[in-house]
């Protein structure tokens, strides 16, 4: 037999190294910390600090470049740890190969390959390095990556294979000659300049929302600026006002926050077996308002086992237990007779085997084959089957839905029935194949997946060329009832996804009947409820796209273009779907679907290259889970967008009393201690925000395609939270300077009185940004229904908050540079209330929400549909 030995391979790997693709030169951390110091906000603030040192204010123009360095810092970690994360998803990908080792198949990394080694490949496995082929059958490439050519490329003994390319179809042996940097692939990738991938819709949106920000920003600067001079101010000052109100509304730290908030969402995802392939699945995932899932090993559990036969000698009913040898046969000797010739048919058009683990016997290869493996061997009272001489296979494709061998001079075939019996016209009488349709339909309805098994003497020194030569004229030998328990967490999901307003359908390649029991015993369907069949859909797109959108629709007996033509009508309905897929022909209808989930345990490697998302367990309920995780990090983008933009509120209001006064009402807030909230006080906050746990209710309502700021989150920050925390700020200033005697138009009060009023102001912001820290944790309950303990990071950024505060207000040059002293008691008193006060008027606003969109919800239930 081909291939090394262990200690050979592992000599080789030292030798030659992983065979992992060299990674592309990643940008020097040099240019990626300079980008964070060049990007448009950034050069703005460096003009702006340079225009402070021109001017003569060089304590305004330090802090503009202290608020440059730790934004883009700290913009720096952010994304560093957002790679990180994605990174550590990438390795997460299953990427398994079967090699000869020792003389045995053994399934290795593909990283652990080497130059010499020989590997077992079958339809949908990527080529996992450049080889040469052995043996091959039927075997077909699809090279489409290497050389853009479509059509996939016949290989026969002594071809070369090249790495990164895919079996579309056959299967084939093949020696490796080079691994990863060596190989086709690795030149090709060294030579294509890395290109960006276009922006993400979520991505341009933010881009949208910061560049609209920047020019509100600018434009009120300029605006004020003009106003501040035509006032009579010195031009000195309106500029500092014009730099003030800029750099207060700049959103600089907006972008990163959203990657990591993204990162972190793609990493909680990842512990529940959801790996998303990129960060923007994560968002999408979130919209999804449509699922279409296959039903074998994501719906059920893919553990099957033949549990009754039929032949046209009668019925046997198998009694076992999982994959083992040993069962008890219900049926006359006749029967059984008939069903062990079936049985050792239906094996050896196979390849899937039974094998004893530590844990008892398993599957190995398909779980359906394995089962027929496990029913020969019960047929002979537990016996192992002799292993039959195949010389020509024609391998399982979802089009032809069958699989047949040569062995000796005889055809055996095996597949669905659909496709079997009418082959069957010539080699079997009339009857016998009406009673196989009538057998067919009664296993089926029980939820049975069926297969026919049929068997042809070919005439002696025939050798096919071509399935469709041999397969004619075939003697039927029966149909196998195969039981295939549904997954326990799947009811409950349906459930979920249900109350969360996602419509879900099966989308299978199995028989009607099987596909609609089990719909049935799953929940996903009420008895009479719409099952289609892939020959029968509706040629028109419309029609087509209005029968499926609905919940609970069975769609059965698709090919791999139905299945593209579903996805395509959904998403023309505007739908945004999520659909599985595990075959070797699923890929495009998982590059079409808005979410392609491919299965990490049992599909292809094709398929997993095609998707969005990957489901390490390969269960249906981990694609609700990760839909909820999704949904959890937008409301997340969201949380910290109303907090930002809240204090945004609060920093700009003095400015414009102290503009629309004519300057005569003194400024309550400096920008050095705008600059000073934005990045001591606001930074950490705003990061915990983006960490908060998914809340409980994500999933318990319908999907919303709304943008991140949209009229209700303007309304809860420029109406509620924006306002109340500005009256606040402002009533301590007004307070204190009017208990020193001051009045409005009576000139300025002193310094010292206005340094303590400011100083109030600021520590009013603080801490009612505080509190909206945990008002912004939902967008409907209060903070005290939340938990205390639910985000701890919160905890520690408040810590840090007030940390802050005591040094900015006590630490007597830093206080001094920002022109403020520490609040007088009656102002302390003023910021305290602040804190009541504005998770008062958050709760109040959250209530008068709730009654309202309770009564629109009473209102739609009444109403006429
Ligand atoms: P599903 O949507 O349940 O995964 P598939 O596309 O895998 O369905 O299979 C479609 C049909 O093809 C099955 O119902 C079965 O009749 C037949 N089939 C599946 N696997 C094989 C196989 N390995 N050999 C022969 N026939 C098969
Ligand atoms: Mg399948």
């Amino acid at each position: 037999m081909l291939g090394l030995s262990t200690d050979q391979a592992r000599e080789q790997l030292v030798r030659q190294g992983p065979n992992l693709l060299p990674r592309v030169r990643p940008v020097p951390r040099w240019r990626r910390v300079a980008a964070e110091f060049t990007h448009f906000f950034a050069l703005m603030l460096w003009v702006a600090a340079a225009l402070a040192f021109v001017a003569g204010m060089p304590e305004l123009g330090v802090a503009v470049l202290v608020v440059v360095v730790v934004n883009g810092l700290f913009s720096y970690a952010q994304e560093a740890r957002a790679e990180h994360a994605a990174a550590t998803l990438r390795a997460l990908l299953p990427s398994q190969v079967l090699a000869v080792r020792d003389g045995r198949p053994v399934k290795i990394h593909v990283s652990e390959l080497v130059a010499g080694d020989a590997v077992l490949l079958a339809a949908g496995d990527r080529v996992p390095a450049d080889v040469r082929f052995v043996r091959t059958n039927s075997c077909t490439v699809d090279e489409s990556m290497l050389s853009g050519e479509s059509e996939p490329v016949a290989k026969g003994p002594e071809d070369t294979g090249f790495g990164g390319t895919f079996l579309a179809n056959g299967d084939a042996e093949a020696l490796v000659i080079a691994t990863g940097g060596r190989t086709r692939l690795a030149d090709i990738a060294a030579l294509t300049t890395q290109t960006k991938p276009p922006p993400s819709p979520l991505n341009r949106e933010l881009r949208r929302i910061v560049r609209v920000i920047a020019l509100v920003a600018l434009a009120l600067g300029g605006l004020f600026f003009l106003v501040s001079l035509l006032t009579g101010t010195s031009w000195r000052d309106a500029f500092l006002f014009a730099i003030g109100v800029s750099v207060a509304l700049i959103p600089e730290g907006l972008l990163p926050t959203v990657t990591l908030s993204l990162a972190m969402g793609a990493q909680r995802m990842a512990g529940r077996n959801a790996l998303v392939r990129h960060l923007q699945a994560v968002e999408t995932l979130g919209s999804t308002t449509f699922i279409c899932t296959d039903k074998t090993g994501t719906l059920t559990q893919n553990r099957m086992s033949a549990v009754e036969l039929w032949t046209p000698q009668g019925s046997v009913a198998v009694e076992g237990t999982g994959y083992e040898p040993m069962a008890e046969l219900d049926g006359s000797p006749a029967a059984v007779a008939a069903g062990r010739r079936l049985a050792r048919a239906a094996r050896a058009a196979s390849r899937g085997r039974i094998v004893q683990r530590e844990q008892g016997w398993a599957a190995e290869g398909d779980p359906m084959e394995a089962a027929l493996d496990a029913l020969a061997h019960r047929m002979s009272g537990g016996a192992a089957p002799v292993e039959e001489r195949v010389s020509v296979r024609w391998a399982f494709d979802a089009v032809r839905r069958r699989e047949s061998v040569v062995v000796d001079g005889e055809l055996l075939l095996k597949g669905a029935p659909e496709g079997v019996l009418p082959l069957c016209a010539d080699g079997t009488d009339e009857a016998g194949i009406e009673d196989a349709h009538r057998a067919l339909a009664d296993l089926a309805a029980r939820g049975l997946r069926v297969l026919a098994v049929a068997r042809r003497g070919l005439p002696p020194g025939a050798v096919p060329e071509r399935p469709e030569e041999a397969e004619a004229r075939l003697e039927l030998l029966g149909l196998v009832g195969l039981h295939d328990p549904p997954r326990p967490s799947v009811p409950e999901a349906l459930a979920k996804a249900r109350g969360a307003g996602i419509k879900v359908a099966m989308v299978t390649g199995d028989h009607p009947a099987t596909a609609a029991a089990i719909a049935r015993e799953i929940g996903l369907q009420e008895p009479g409820g719409l099952v289609l069949e892939g020959h029968g859909l509706p040629a028109d797109d419309q029609v087509l796209g209005a029968l499926l959108d609905r919940d609970g629709v069975v769609v059965s007996r698709v090919s791999p273009e139905q299945k593209l033509r579903v996805a395509r009508c959904l998403q023309q309905r505007g739908h945004v779907l999520a659909m599985t897929g595990d075959g070797v022909n699923d890929g495009p209808a998982l590059q079409e679907a808005d979410i392609g989930v491919a299965m990490g345990a049992s599909g292809t490697d094709v398929a997993r290259e095609a998707a969005d998302l990957v489901l390490l367990d390969d269960d249906f309920a981990t694609i609700i889970t990760a839909v909820e995780q999704g949904r959890a990090t937008y409301a997340n983008i969201r949380r910290f967008l109303t907090y930002h933009l809240t204090d945004n509120v609060a920093e700009l209001t003095p400015f414009v009393i102290w503009a629309l006064s004519g300057g005569s009402f003194p400024l309550a807030l400096g920008v050095l201690q705008i600059l000073f909230l934005d990045i001591g006080t606001d930074l950490l906050p705003a990061l915990a925000l983006g960490s908060e746990p998914p809340g409980k209710r994500v999933l318990n309502r319908p999907p919303e395609r709304r943008h991140l700021m949209d009229g209700a989150l303007m309304r809860r920050v420029f109406g509620v939270l924006g306002p109340v925390e500005a009256l606040f700020e402002m009533a301590g200033f007004t307070m204190l300077l009017w208990l020193a005697g001051w009045r409005p138009g009576g000139g300025l009060p002193g310094p010292e009185v206005l340094a303590a009023a400011s100083g109030t102001a600021f520590t009013v912001v603080v801490l009612a940004q505080l509190a909206n820290a945990f008002a912004c944790r939902s967008e409907t309950v209060p903070p005290w229904q939340l938990g205390w303990r639910s985000n701890p990071l919160l905890l520690w950024a408040v810590g840090a908050e007030l940390l802050a505060l005591a040094a900015f207000l006590f630490v007597e040059p830093i206080a001094r540079m920002l022109g403020q002293a520490p609040p007088t008691l009656p102002g302390l008193l003023v910021a305290l209330l602040a804190i009541p006060g504005l998770l008062a008027a958050d709760y109040a606003y959250k209530s008068v929400r709730h009654r309202r969109s309770a009564a629109a919800g009473r209102q739609a239930a009444a109403g006429p549909r």
